[in-house]
Formats: C-alpha cells, sequence, structure tokens
C-alpha cells in the first residue's frame, strides 16, 4: 500500500461495499418484539418490552409513553473480556439509539407507558451501535409499536484520504497512517430520508462529510431491503451479501 494512501481495504471489499449481512426477526418468542442484524464480525440483538405502565409514576407523561433503551456489550464480544455493566460509552450509545429511534416511534396512544428496547452485542467488529439501531427498529415494527416510518444505519468514514462505507474494527482505529480514520455513525428514515443521528468521531472536510451522508443513504437503501425482508419473513432467515 502506497505511503499514507489507504487504496485497498483490508478485508478486499470495494470501498462503498458493506459487509455481509443478515437479520432476523422474531428471535425471543417471549418478548413483544425481537430481531438480530449482523454485519462482518458484528452481531446485534435486539428485545423490546411494552408498552407497560411506567414506575415510579411520577416520570409517567400522561400525553404519552416513552422509549426507553439501553445498549450493552457481552463480556465476551471482544478479545479483552469487557466488564459486564453500565460504562460511559454505553450510556451514550444507550442514549444517542433512543434519540434516533424516538424520532420515528410515536407512543402518543399509550400514555403513561414505557416500551423499553434492550440491544446487546454478542460479537463486536466495529458498528455495534449502528447494527443494534438496525436491530432495535426491526424489533420495534415486530412489536407492533406504531411508527411513522422505519430506519437504517450504518458507519460511514474516511480513511486517510479515503471516502469508506461501513468500517470495521481494523478501519475503525487500527488504522494509524496518513490521516487516520475518521468514523461516522449515520442514521436515515426510510421514507423521507432524514438523517436521524449522525455523530462525528476524527476530521473531515465538509464537502466530505456531505458525500459521507450520501454514501450513507445509498448504503441504508440496502439495508432497508433486509430489514423489510425480514420483517416479512418472521422467524426465517434473511441473508443478503451486499
Ligand atoms: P461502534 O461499535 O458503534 O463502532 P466504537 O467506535 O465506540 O462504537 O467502538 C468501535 C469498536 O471498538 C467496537 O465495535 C468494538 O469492536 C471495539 N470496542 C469497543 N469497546 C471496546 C472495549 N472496551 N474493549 C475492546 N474493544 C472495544
Amino acid at each position: 500500500m502506497a505511503e499514507g494512501l489507504y487504496t485497498k481495504r483490508n478485508d478486499g471489499r470495494k470501498m462503498d461495499e458493506i459487509r455481509p449481512m443478515s437479520a432476523k426477526v422474531g428471535i425471543v418468542p417471549s418478548a413483544d418484539g425481537s430481531a438480530s442484524f449482523d454485519t462482518g464480525g458484528t452481531k446485534a440483538i435486539a428485545v423490546v418490552r411494552g408498552p407497560r405502565t411506567l414506575h415510579p409514576q411520577h416520570m409517567q407523561n400522561p400525553k404519552t409513553g416513552i422509549l426507553r433503551v439501553s445498549y450493552g456489550m457481552m463480556p465476551f464480544s471482544v478479545e479483552d473480556r469487557i466488564r459486564p455493566g453500565p460504562s460511559r460509552r454505553s450510556e451514550e450509545i444507550s442514549k444517542v439509539s433512543e434519540w434516533a429511534l424516538s424520532s420515528v416511534v410515536d407512543l402518543s396512544e399509550f400514555p403513561n407507558t414505557v416500551v423499553d428496547v434492550f440491544i446487546q452485542i454478542p460479537q463486536a467488529d466495529a458498528g455495534t451501535r449502528v447494527a443494534g439501531i438496525n436491530a432495535a427498529a426491526m424489533a420495534l415494527a415486530h412489536a407492533g409499536i406504531p411508527m411513522t416510518e422505519m430506519i437504517s444505519a450504518i458507519g460511514v468514514g474516511k480513511i486517510d484520504k479515503t471516502l469508506v462505507v461501513d468500517l470495521d474494527k481494523y478501519e475503525d482505529s487500527e488504522y494509524h497512517d496518513g490521516e487516520g480514520s475518521t468514523d461516522i455513525p449515520v442514521v436515515i428514515t426510510s421514507r423521507s430520508k432524514k438523517v436521524a443521528l449522525l455523530q462525528l468521531d476524527g476530521k473531515i472536510s465538509i464537502p466530505e462529510l456531505k458525500q459521507c451522508i450520501e454514501n450513507a443513504k445509498v448504503a441504508c437503501e440496502k439495508i432497508l431491503k433486509v430489514q423489510t425482508e425480514a420483517l416479512k419473513n418472521i422467524n426465517g432467515d434473511n441473508e443478503n451479501d451486499k
């Protein structure tokens, strides 16, 4: 590889290629809704419980139900064991996932209730928050929670001077040549094509960022197809290599 220039991806993918994806709905029969979403070495599962009356009572909203998201990585989801329980990172990811999902969930028919979404990552190779959001959106739809539209999520970004889609762990954290790497998780709504979440970790110019958002929109169309297929085919497998 030319020094400082990222011309060939570690795993041979094209710069705009998503890792092989698969999705499944109805993986936890006792839950109100459940789904899994995998990309490459990253696996996410999401379980939905509710709407249930929210306790303590002083937290209830008489005008609407509330969405509560909890994200966690399993202890052996990465090579080094992760300490179970909340961390600053898991709290942040829970909150941003809650914001993204809240932009399409309408709980006005369920005052004083809570809908809980539990996202767990059994295996991590970067992009866990976006895989978790993809799984959670499917699990909410499976639970019959009213949604104005679906959402799909992808990590896009820049490695040295090259724009890429769906960074893996090597690209996200282990590539330090040239300008290093910039990871941008993006969430796109299915119909209005709005950006429901964008986080930026690194350095990028405004024209490059605009191109990254366009790349995310194209990738999210492909992800939406996988999510929709899985929802049509509840309890079945849905594999896709694009
Ligand atoms: P995301 O998983 O959404 O890309 P980060 O950018 O924070 O979120 O993390 C990138 C990747 O780094 C994770 O997907 C995982 O593979 C790895 N990782 C995160 N936290 C840890 C940790 N505590 N120990 C080892 N690896 C971790």
